[in-house]
């Protein structure tokens, strides 16, 4: 999504504001980004939506939308393909009408077909949503998520060749799920620099990326995630390596956070974030 600047807000409305008064007070607290939850059923009502635009608009929070769980673009049923294709439409939709930028959906299953054939099944579906949605003038990028298990559609890889094969897609980077599905890889600021290079030399940039943040616990084997974690509570990984880049590089981010602690860690965040940027001209004044 067209982003001037790098934002961070929460993962669904936030936990210490009546609903009401939601966008009102992630700017009066700070924030200014935020990533509509649509994961079960897709708003429809057109004064909702229209007043999620204003309020939004008024207090300068960009937004994203998840789209339902209910997505698989592989499925071997040519009904739930083409059920998952209608779904995300009208995520698009709706995104579009409330003033969404970005639809962000978790791709499906590599299933029996194995990853090759998936990966195809899912970008010939994928392209059938990115012409509707350019038919229909809806002003969204098609977001598919980088997953945390194995069996499902999302590595890195996947979401990069995606985006590549696919107008209209810009993958959302979730970072937590990057380190659970391969066991824990993000141990270092190198293993982030590792997967930030692969997205700019795959995608040609950086900015307009929706980004995922939490802290996760995985299952018991050490792959997949079991449950989300607030910022700083040890299991990982550590946002503070990802802030430096993000203070050395400036990419044009919307952050999201997907903490049990939503807004509150978003704010830990943006203060990592500064708190690296104030070192930074520190050491390079
Ligand atoms: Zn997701």
């Amino acid at each position: 999504m067209k982003l001037d600047r790098l934002r961070f807000g929460p993962a669904g409305y936030p936990i210490d504001s009546p609903k009401e008064r939601a966008f009102s007070y992630l700017k009066e607290i700070g924030l200014d980004g935020m990533e509509y939850q649509a994961v079960r059923s897709i708003p429809r009502r057109e004064s909702t939506l229209l007043w999620i635009r204003r309020e939004a608009s008024k207090n300068d929070i960009a937004l994203s939308l998840h789209a339902p769980y209910a997505i698989n673009l592989a499925s071997e049923s040519d009904e739930k393909r083409k059920a998952s294709v209608l779904r995300l439409i009208r995520a698009a939709k709706a995104a579009h009408k409330m003033g969404a930028k970005h639809v962000t959906f978790h791709t499906g299953y590599y299933g029996s077909m194995g990853r090759e054939e998936a990966l195809k099944v899912a970008i010939k579906e994928l392209s059938e949503v990115a012409k509707e949605v350019g038919d229909l003038g809806l002003e969204v990028d098609l977001g598919p998520e980088t997953t945390g298990k194995r069996s499902q559609i999302g590595s890195l890889e996947d979401v990069i060749r995606m985006a590549q094969e696919v107008d209209l897609v810009v993958p959302t980077v979730d970072f937590a799920h990057i380190h659970v599905r391969d066991g824990g890889v993000l141990r270092g600021k190198a293993d982030y620099e590792r997967v930030i290079q692969e997205l700019e030399d795959g995608l040609g940039t950086l900015d307009g990326l929706v980004i995922h943040f939490t802290e996760v616990e995985p299952t018991k084997s050490g792959f997949g995630e079991r449950m989300h974690h607030e910022i700083g509570s040890g299991y990982g990984p550590d946002f503070r390596p990802l802030a430096e880049i993000m203070a050395e590089v400036r990419p044009k981010w919307l952050v999201v956070s997907e903490s049990p602690l939503l807004e509150r860690d978003a704010l830990k965040m943006r203060e990592m974030f500064l708190e690296a940027v104030a070192s930074l001209s520190h050491r390079f004044p």
